[in-house]
C-alpha cells in the first residue's frame, strides 16, 4: 500500500483519479481548495478510511509524508482559467514550486499533469514531443499555457539540479462524467445544449479539430507514468489521435441525444488553436499504454451522466 497525494484530487480528473488509487489499494490524500472542483465529485470516497481530505491552496505550502505526489491543481477550462488570470499562473508556478519542494524533502515520486496547450497553437501535426510549441506569450490563454509550461520547466530543473523523481505528461482534451455542467467546454457544453433542446454553440466555423480522450484511459496512462522506469521522466502526451471538427462533434451529439437543438455559430475565442492531435509513439513503446475507448462510446457513458444531473 502506497500513500499518494492528490493536489486537485476534488476535480474531473483529480475524483477519476482518487477513486481508482483506491481501488487499487493505496492509501489516498486529496488537496484541493474546491475552486472548480467540488465536494460532490469524491463524496462517495468520504466513507473509505484510507481516503482523506484537505481543504487546501496549492500556492501555500503543504507538509505530509507520502510516496507519490500527482500535481494537477489548476483550472483547467478556459472561462475558469481567464477568471482570475494571475491567480492561475500562481497556482502553476508557485503550486509546482510547493510541491517539488515536498517531493524534494520527504524524497516522493512527482507526477506533473501538464497539458497539450504547451504545444499552442501548433506548426506540426500531430504534436509529438519534441516539438517546442507555438505559443503567444501575452493572450488571453497566456496564464494557463506559461504557466503550464514554467511549471514544465520548474520539474525538469529540479530534476537535474535536485534529483528530483519526476514524471510529466501532457495531456490532450479529456472528457467524461463529473465534468463540470458550465464549466465551458466543448463536450460539456454540447451534451448540456443538446439534452436542453438549447442551440449547440459552436465557436468560429467549426473547422478546428480537437482529439478526445475519455477519463478512464487517461486515468490508466497517468498511472502507467507513475510506475515507469525511474529514467523515463517524460514528458509524454497521453491522448487518443482520433481527430474530429468541433462541427463533427457537434454532429455526433446530437445523434446520439436525438436533440431537436440547432448549431448557431458564435465568434472564436482569441489564440483558439486550429488542430490538435496527440502521436502517442512513446507512450506506446515506453507505457504500453494506448487509449481503447471510441468517441461514441465515451460519448454516451458522458450522455448518461449528464441525464442523471440535469
Ligand atoms: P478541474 O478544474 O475539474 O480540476 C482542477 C482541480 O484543481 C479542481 O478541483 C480545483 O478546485 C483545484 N484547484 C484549482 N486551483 C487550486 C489551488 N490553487 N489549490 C488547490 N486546488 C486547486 O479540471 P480537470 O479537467 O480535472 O484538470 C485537472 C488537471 O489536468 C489540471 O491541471 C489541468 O490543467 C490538466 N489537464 C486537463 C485537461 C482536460 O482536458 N480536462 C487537459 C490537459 C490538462
Ligand atoms: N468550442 C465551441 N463551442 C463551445 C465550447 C468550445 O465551439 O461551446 C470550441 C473551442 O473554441 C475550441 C474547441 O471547441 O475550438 C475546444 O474547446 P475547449 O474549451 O473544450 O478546449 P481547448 O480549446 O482548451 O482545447
Amino acid at each position: 500500500m502506497k500513500k499518494i497525494l492528490v493536489t486537485g484530487g476534488a476535480g474531473f480528473i483529480g475524483s477519476h483519479l482518487c477513486e481508482q488509487l483506491l481501488n487499487d489499494g493505496n492509501e489516498v490524500i486529496c488537496l484541493d481548495n474546491y475552486f472548480t472542483g467540488s465536494k460532490t465529485n469524491i463524496v462517495h470516497l468520504l466513507t473509505n478510511p484510507y481516503f482523506e481530505l484537505v481543504r487546501h491552496d496549492v500556492t501555500m505550502p503543504y507538509y505530509v509524508e507520502v510516496d507519490q505526489i500527482y500535481n494537477l491543481a489548476c483550472p483547467a477550462s478556459p472561462i475558469h482559467y481567464q477568471y482570475n488570470a494571475i491567480k492561475t499562473v500562481k497556482t502553476s508556478v508557485m503550486g509546482a514550486i510547493n510541491m517539488l519542494g515536498l517531493a524534494k524533502r520527504i524524497k516522493a515520486r512527482i507526477l506533473q499533469a501538464s497539458t497539450s496547450e504547451v504545444y499552442g497553437d501548433p506548426k506540426i501535426h500531430p504534436q509529438t514531443e519534441e516539438y517546442w510549441g507555438n505559443v503567444n506569450p501575452i493572450g488571453t490563454r497566456s496564464c494557463y499555457d506559461e504557466g503550464k509550461r514554467c511549471a514544465e520547466t520548474l520539474f525538469f530543473d529540479y530534476h537535474r539540479q535536485n534529483k528530483v523523481d519526476i514524471k510529466v505528461i501532457r495531456i490532450f482534451n479529456t472528457y467524461g462524467p463529473r465534468m463540470h455542467p458550465n464549466d465551458g467546454r466543448v463536450v460539456s457544453n454540447f451534451i448540456v445544449q443538446a439534452l436542453k433542446g438549447e442551440d449547440i454553440t459552436i465557436y468560429g466555423n467549426g473547422n478546428q479539430t480537437r482529439s478526445f480522450q475519455y477519463v478512464d484511459d487517461l486515468i490508466n496512462g497517468m498511472i502507467k507514468m507513475m510506475n515507469s522506469r525511474k529514467e523515463f521522466i517524460g514528458p509524454v502526451n497521453v491522448g487518443n489521435p482520433g481527430e474530429f471538427t468541433i462541427k463533427e462533434l457537434a454532429e455526433k451529439v446530437i445523434k446520439l441525444t436525438d436533440s431537436k437543438s440547432k448549431i448557431i455559430y458564435l465568434p472564436l475565442p482569441q489564440d483558439d488553436p486550429t488542430q490538435r492531435q496527440p502521436n502517442i509513439s512513446l507512450a506506446k513503446k515506453e507505457l504500453g499504454w494506448t487509449p481503447t475507448i471510441k468517441l461514441d462510446e465515451g460519448l454516451v457513458k458522458t450522455i448518461e451522466y449528464f441525464k442523471t444531473i440535469i
